[in-house]
């Protein structure tokens, strides 16, 4: 996703604002472009509406500084709020990639300011519109997409060294003494040894690479 600041003419008050939060819209019209719709905000003076960002399935403009009032939930909203216009599509691959790019500067953004999903909230939730349309019935999911850009992927931690111990082990009838190691916590000495110390033989197979003990010679 390309990201551009293309600063609107009009629909812009220029009152400085301190953002707490980021609000989420959809455009409520189909296949109008973040472009269409940053032209519509400069080109239309007495439109009284403008969103600090428009995002489609392509980019992410910047309309109005993050830092200066734009026109998108009522006067609450807009003394506090960074906007996001997120465009809708009739093609469903179009439509799910400006919903991919809008968690994406939802992403973005948060990270910025240092701040969790929390932040995010809707125009509904300052005025009752029903807005953003298309992500309100998904809400949960949009907070959680957002959640996971922002999460760094887990690292993958290498296995847990086994703890090997140095041991010994005796056989008291043959006196013998042979080195072995615990590894956690089983005890493991070489078959050879072990078997010749109490008076067996072993045999490898190297077909098979298996290991026979043979039986006791009477
Ligand atoms: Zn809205």
């Amino acid at each position: 996703m390309e990201m551009r600041a293309q600063l609107i003419k009009h629909n812009r008050p220029g009152t400085r604002i301190s953002p707490t939060s980021v609000t989420i819209h959809n455009t409520g019209n189909p296949n109008s472009t973040a472009q269409n719709n940053r032209d519509y905000f400069s080109n239309h003076p007495d439109a009284k509406v403008s969103s600090h960002w428009v995002v489609d399935d392509k980019e992410a403009i910047q309309c109005i500084p993050e830092n200066e009032m734009s026109w998108h939930a009522g006067p609450e909203a807009n003394r506090q709020s960074i906007s996001i216009e997120v465009c809708e599509f009739t093609d469903p691959v179009r439509h799910e990639k400006a919903y991919l790019n809008a968690v994406k500067l939802s992403a973005e953004i948060l990270r910025r300011y240092g701040w969790g999903v929390d932040r995010l909230t809707t125009h509904q939730r300052w005025t009752g519109k029903y807005c953003p349309r298309h992500i309100l019935p998904i809400w949960d999911k949009f907070v959680a997409d957002v959640q996971a850009e922002l999460t760094p992927p887990k690292k993958r931690l290498p296995p847990k060294p086994k703890k090997i111990e140095p041991t010994l082990v005796h056989d008291e009838e043959s006196g013998t003494t042979l080195p072995a190691y615990v590894i956690d916590g089983t005890t493991y000495a070489p078959v050879r040894a072990i078997a010749e110390a109490v008076g067996r033989t072993v045999v490898w197979d190297a077909k098979t690479n298996e290991t026979t003990i043979k039986k006791a010679m009477k």
